[in-house]
Order: C-alpha cells, then sequence, then structure tokens
C-alpha cells in the first residue's frame, strides 16, 4: 500500500530546529518493510528553510514568536501534501504528532506556552476533510490495523 510519513519521522532533519524525530519502534520499522512509503514535509515542501523559526496556530493563521505569517507556506505544504497523495492513491498517512503541520489531534495553543488543546495541524486537518485517514506515531497499532483491514 502506498503510504505518506512525515519525513521527520524517517529521520530526515526537517525539524524546525534541524533535527529529526527518527520513529524506532519496532511495528513502524514493519510497517516501513511492507509498503511503498512516500517522505515527505509540509513545511519545507511550503517553501521554509531548516531550520527556521517554531510557529503555532492562532486564529486560523500560523504565526511565530516574533510575529511571522507562515500561513501561506504552510497552506502550500498542505495543498502539495494532498495533490500527491490524489496522485498516488494514498489514502492512509502516518504524521508527527502535536506538530502544527502534522499535529493530528493536538496542537499548541498558539501562544508558545508549551500548553496543549485539541486541534489539527494545517496539513493534517487539509487531509482529513479530504477523507484520508491520518494517524500519528503514536497510533502504529490502530495504523497497522488499518493498513490490513
Ligand atoms: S512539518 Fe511535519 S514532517 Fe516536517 S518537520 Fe514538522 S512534523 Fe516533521
Amino acid at each position: 500500500m502506498n503510504i505518506l510519513i512525515s519525513s521527520c519521522l524517517l529521520g530526515e532533519y526537517v525539524r524546525y530546529d534541524g533535527n529529526a524525530n527518527k520513529c524506532e519502534d519496532v511495528l513502524f520499522q514493519k510497517i516501513l518493510n511492507e509498503n511503498n512509503i512516500f517522505s515527505f514535509c509540509p513545511e519545507v515542501e511550503g517553501g521554509l528553510s531548516t531550520p527556521r523559526e517554531p510557529a503555532e496556530i492562532k486564529n486560523n493563521k500560523v504565526l511565530t514568536k516574533t510575529n511571522k505569517d507562515f500561513t501561506k507556506e504552510f497552506t502550500k505544504g498542505a495543498e502539495k501534501a494532498l495533490n500527491l497523495c490524489i496522485k498516488n492513491n494514498i489514502t492512509i498517512v502516518l504524521l508527527k504528532a502535536k506538530s502544527p503541520s502534522c499535529g493530528n489531534n493536538m496542537i499548541y495553543n498558539g501562544n508558545f506556552e508549551k500548553i496543549l488543546i485539541k486541534g489539527s495541524g494545517i496539513c493534517a486537518s487539509l487531509l482529513k476533510e479530504n477523507k484520508i485517514k491520518v494517524f500519528n506515531e503514536n497510533e502504529l497499532k490502530e495504523l497497522n490495523e488499518c493498513i490490513n483491514a
């Protein structure tokens, strides 16, 4: 099956701070071995450089701590992710939890206070709106069941 995965979970150094979030879970490795993986980072694909200022979503805008508006770049990255999914018949994706792009059920509150609230990142939201199933790295069991359903 074709599956899109956040590049940082695959060990690519694309995070805002120049690091990765490589997932070492055994089940993650099994999913990689058994499927056709498309690595994608919506923030980089939207035109942002690495490293970049951290950003959070507030009042439907993506803003950095110094008030730079990244909404356009985040939206472009999300649209590119959706297009890639449509083109390659990808209906299941695995995105990094809590990210303002990739988070699928919790994100930070927009005030840079490290407080999580219910909500989705820009990319995760667009994919969900288009009936794509979005999992995060803490939901690998559910993801694996969905792949094999
Ligand atoms: S935008 Fe997504 S893929 Fe890119 S670094 Fe952030 S969490 Fe990882």
